[in-house]
């Protein structure tokens, strides 16, 4: 059968995973894929799902199926974090949430629900946006359009652009909207923005898709939901894909959600039963382990405080080394300026190195970034920190 056919391409981003990890070079530096590292270069197991885990081997009584949406509990903590737990949507019963394998598989669960209610519908992403938003899509059958996010010459988001963009999205397409810690730019709205996006997607009626994959690295796990409540309020029909992969370093248990909001709770319920049968023919129902680990975290309060303190830490490392980085590189006397990578929001950073740099500098010092720039600032750690930035340093001479 595939004599003939071409092999696939590697994922851009994997497939550079692949080099760093068959390159010999001792001081070798991954800045490429995104999960978070801690300043010993590992990706931890938080401390609260440690314990939450050891709790479910010992209580836990059966590997039976869960239902098609996930556990009923899982579902009622995913709708406290994205809303608050005194929220209307959810004391009116107007949100349906299933737990979905990663916030991949919410978009994907999203999209193919969609493509089957809004067929000719047209995706639209910023750009740029994560190469899987388009890839998601694409393979549920949409055709894709973009809109203008982020300016290199502000470093900022060109919201004029933006919005004016968004006012020609025509009733019935689905526009796809990063909540917070943009990935991969690292440049996010500010409140008075999302106001006037709500009120234009009111207003011209298409369907917001909000990918939430990164509460609690902005500014906190309640911070960071602003905008998911502002369209909450609003009272229109929207979509949220969310991921407990990195606040919770769930990476490969799988732990995601999709949450359906209807402006009734009888709308939303037929949104559930249609939510329901496109998993039935996909994966039937999700896996369980990533989900009861969670669910122990959000409804014990000295867990949940003690993941409160964990995401800040998480937090707090990032923004030092984003901090570290840029001061590292004024120390060396790098004339480019470089003080927007502080400003930036969440695991990421577009630091407007060329391709060219980046080239050179897997090339000759075994630092890995993806093409376009965009560093994973939490790959930097007090270890590597002044070989990265006597790397760059000397990139740009
Ligand atoms: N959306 C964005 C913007 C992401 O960066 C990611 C993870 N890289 C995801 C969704 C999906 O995350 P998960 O690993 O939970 O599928």
């Amino acid at each position: 059968m595939w004599k003939e056919i071409d092999a696939a391409p590697a994922d851009a981003i994997l497939g550079l995973t692949e080099a760093f990890k068959s390159d010999s070079n001792p001081k070798k530096v991954n800045l490429g894929v995104g999960v978070f590292k801690d300043d010993q270069g590992t990706t931890p197991i938080l401390k609260c799902i440690k314990a939450a885990e050891k709790k479910l081997v010992e209580t836990e009584s059966t590997k039976g199926y869960l239902p098609i949406s996930g556990s009923p509990a899982y579902a009622a903590n995913v709708q406290k974090l994205l809303f608050g737990a005194d929220s209307e949507v959810i004391a009116s019963g107007r949100a349906a949430t299933i737990h979905s394998p990663g916030g991949t598989g919410a978009l994907r669960v999203g999209a193919d629900l969609l493509k089957k209610f809004r067929p000719d519908a047209t995706l639209w992403v910023s750009t740029p946006t994560w190469a899987n938003h388009k890839g998601i899509f694409t393979a549920a059958g949409f055709g894709i359009g973009d809109y203008p996010y982020y300016d290199p010459q502000t470093k900022g988001v060109d919201f004029e652009g933006m919005l004016a963009a968004l006012e020609n999205v025509p009733a019935g397409d689905i526009v796809l909207m990063h909540v917070c810690c943009h990935n991969p730019t690292g440049v996010d709205l500010v409140g008075g923005q999302w106001d006037q996006v709500v009120e234009v997607a009111k207003a011209k009626g298409w369907m917001p898709f909000l990918d939430f994959a990164y509460q609690g690295f902005g500014d906190g796990v309640e911070e960071d939901r602003a905008a998911v409540e502002k369209f909450a309020a609003a009272g229109i029909d929207f979509f949220v894909a969310s991921s407990f992969s990195k606040n919770l370093g769930l990476y490969n248990e799988r732990t995601g959600a999709l949450t359906v909001v209807s402006p009734t709770a009888a709308e939303s319920a037929v949104a559930m039963s249609h939510i329901k049968t496109t998993i039935r023919v996909n994966y039937s129902n999700p896996p369980a382990h990533g989900g009861l680990a969670a669910s122990m975290v959000l409804d014990d309060s000295a867990l949940y405080d003690q993941w409160i303190g964990e995401v800040a830490e998480m937090r707090d490392r990032i923004r030092n080394m984003r901090a570290l980085l840029v001061d590292g590189l004024v120390a060396r006397g790098v004339g480019q300026d470089f003080s927007f990578i502080k400003e930036q929001r969440g695991m990421f950073s577009f630091s407007g190195l060329s391709n060219e740099v980046v080239a050179w500098l897997k090339e000759n010092k075994a630092i890995y970034i993806v093409g376009g720039g965009r560093i994973n600032v939490a790959g930097l750690t007090t270890a590597n920190i002044g070989y990265v930035c006597d790397a760059i340093a000397e990139a740009l001479k």
